[in-house]
């Protein structure tokens, strides 16, 4: 089974996935991101495409597709970026 999870993305994408979240773009557009790393519109699109999808199993495995193409930051990802110091507790 595939959970989405603990899908890291593509070593080739890392690199520009990490400068648009910072930056706060779009991963697909570069607009200005809304939620898991990309805009209203292409989140709404993903969230389309993800439920075309049938059963839980084929939604896992798309949204992990896209977390591994740089498409959508996971939900650990977000946390991870978003956090200005991953060593202050207040
Ligand atoms: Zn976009």
């Amino acid at each position: 089974m595939i959970w989405f999870f603990d899908t890291m993305p593509k070593r080739t994408v890392a690199k520009e996935i990490q400068k648009k979240s910072q930056e706060h773009k779009c991963l697909v557009c570069g607009e200005p991101a809304f939620v898991r790393g990309v805009c209203k519109r292409h989140y709404e699109v993903f969230k389309y495409e993800k439920r075309k999808r049938a059963g839980k199993q084929a939604k896992a495995e798309f949204e992990s597709d896209c977390i591994r193409e740089g498409l959508i930051l996971s939900p650990w990802q977000v946390c991870e970026m978003t956090r200005e110091n991953p060593f202050s507790r207040e």
